[in-house]
């Protein structure tokens, strides 16, 4: 854990966070900021501070978090309906957390362009 990031103290249980889903390895927890109805982050529990961060080895870890958003987008009611996964990496990719996260964003229909 990296005691100065915001989502290693969320997953830790620090800083409160509206938790939907918690294992061994990662958490879920409502964005603050919800662009849409379902606005839910995946968070893995080690600090990984990108998707250039990741190594050989967590490639169950990001595959098990792609099936969590995918039972989550089926617990919020948006599978048929459908939903976004996005991963923002670094500057030019908008991320503003330092720690590896997964948006699931659902609830209303979203435009196509990406950026
Ligand atoms: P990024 O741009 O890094 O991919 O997204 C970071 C996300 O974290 C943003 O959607 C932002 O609203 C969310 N966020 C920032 N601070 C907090 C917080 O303290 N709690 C929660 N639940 N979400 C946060
Ligand atoms: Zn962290």
């Amino acid at each position: 854990m990296l005691e100065e990031c915001l989502f290693c103290r969320i997953a830790s249980g620090e800083i409160p966070g509206d938790m939907v889903y918690q294992d061994e390895e990662m958490v879920a927890f409502r964005d603050i900021n919800p662009v849409a109805p379902t606005h839910i982050l995946i968070v893995p529990r080690t600090h990984i501070a990108s998707l250039e961060g990741l190594s050989d080895a967590d490639e169950g870890l990001m595959g098990r978090m792609v099936l969590r958003a995918r039972a989550l987008a089926a617990a919020e009611g948006v599978s048929e309906s459908g939903y976004r996964l996005v991963v923002n990496c670094g500057p030019d990719g908008g991320q503003v957390v330092h720690h590896l996260h997964m948006h699931l964003v659902g609830g209303r229909r979203l435009g196509n362009r990406l950026g």
